[in-house]
């Protein structure tokens, strides 16, 4: 029986890759030792990362001004790097509170004394859509901060809020590489790497140059222009991690690059959410046009109806369908890596529980 691994993260990777890790890892490039093993100084590395930064950039045509930096700390630390970084000039943020993770960079921001103001929410409808901005911009703003992809909500946006000179601040951990963005709309994209690239431990960072060096006196992990002066190895970068998110960047290449991947992504999510549509017993609770192409949650509305689809999806091979604690239910992401196979094997295995339970 095949496994399907519906996890939001960390969360399924390319066959291909894990093999191709397999193989690799007694002997990198026949060296004798291990990736695992090997310094990061090392020209064997020099290679690995230089090759991952070249292959991201071709994959989402990154524009020169802009710097791509590999940290670690998760999209987590962002949430402080990104205002102790960008908001030097007013100390002043705008956040659209999309959910969870939004209202977790608020939180973090403030922290270290960056006023947040609220653009946007959909709080009032649980967040079963994206927020617009709802009153003017104001320019003391040094950015405004989006999560392109809500984890939990199941909310994604490709229209972009227009915010003129303020530069927006794109949270994509959860749908980086999975849908077509124009770089050149943000001043700083970060994603944790365990959503859609690779293992968790890497955190990729993509900021426009102009934006970085304002800041006195950070802490150096923090610090964009030092890691960016540093190629990224101002310490040591997680090295395993660099290297299997470039396997999986080549991996994407060969898929047909960004816009491939994009729209076998909507296909993808075009099948299982047609299926909830017509489905008797399951929801998704989200407004058809801000639904995600990477996280579907839905329900039966009976929490013991849920654990039971939830059970006996485990016993068909379809794993890690529970929804998160917040919210509950069910919750399928559909990464890159997640075939099209297992989204039918989810269908079907779902449609069978209805004809049985309905
Ligand atoms: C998972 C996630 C995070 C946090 O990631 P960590 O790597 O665990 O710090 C932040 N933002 C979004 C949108 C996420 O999905």
């Amino acid at each position: 029986m095949p496994i399907y691994n519906f996890s939001a993260g960390p969360a399924v990777l390319p066959q291909p890759v894990i093999a191709q890790i397999q193989a690799a890892l007694p002997s990198f490039q026949n060296s004798g030792m291990s990736i695992l093993e090997i310094s990061h100084r090392s020209d064997l590395f020099e290679q690995v990362i230089n090759d991952a930064e070249q292959d991201l950039r071709d994959l989402m045509a990154i524009p020169d001004n802009y710097r791509v930096l590999f940290f670690q700390g998760g999209g987590t630390l962002q949430f402080t790097a990104a205002p102790l970084n960008l908001a030097t000039n007013h100390h002043h943020i705008g956040l659209l509170d999309s959910g969870h993770w939004a209202q977790r960079a608020g939180d973090e921001a403030q922290r270290v004394g960056t006023k947040v103001t609220v653009l946007g929410s959909s709080a009032a409808t649980h967040f079963d859509r994206l927020p617009v901005i709802e009153q003017p911009l104001d320019p003391t703003l040094d950015y405004v901060h989006l999560t392109t992809n809500n984890t939990i909500e199941g909310t994604m946006t490709t229209d972009l809020p227009a915010t003129g000179d303020i530069p927006l601040v794109a949270d994509m951990s959860s749908n980086f590489l999975g849908e077509s963005y124009r770089v050149s709309d943000f001043g700083l994209i970060f994603a944790g790497a365990q959503k859609n690239l690779g293992p968790a431990g890497l955190t990729l960072v993509i900021v426009r140059e102009d934006l970085i060096g304002h800041a006195q006196q950070l802490p150096s992990m923090l610090d964009y222009q030092l890691f960016a002066d540093k190629h990224s190895m101002f310490n040591t970068p997680p090295v395993f991690a660099i290297y299997a998110a470039g396997l999986v960047l080549k991996w994407l290449k060969q898929q047909g690059g960004l816009a491939a991947m994009t729209a076998r992504n909507h296909a993808k999510a075009a099948l299982l959410y047609d299926f909830l549509d017509q489905s008797q017993l399951f929801t998704n609770p989200v407004k058809a046009s801000d639904r995600s192409t990477m996280n579907v949650p839905f329900v039966t509305g009976n929490a013991e109806l849920d654990a039971a689809v939830i059970a006996g999806a485990s016993q068909h091979g379809l794993l890690n369908l529970k929804g998160h604690r917040s919210v509950g239910g069910m919750r399928a992401s559909l990464y890159n890596a997640m075939p099209v196979a297992g989204v039918q094997a989810l269908v079907d295995y779902l449609a069978a529980f209805e004809a049985q339970h309905h």
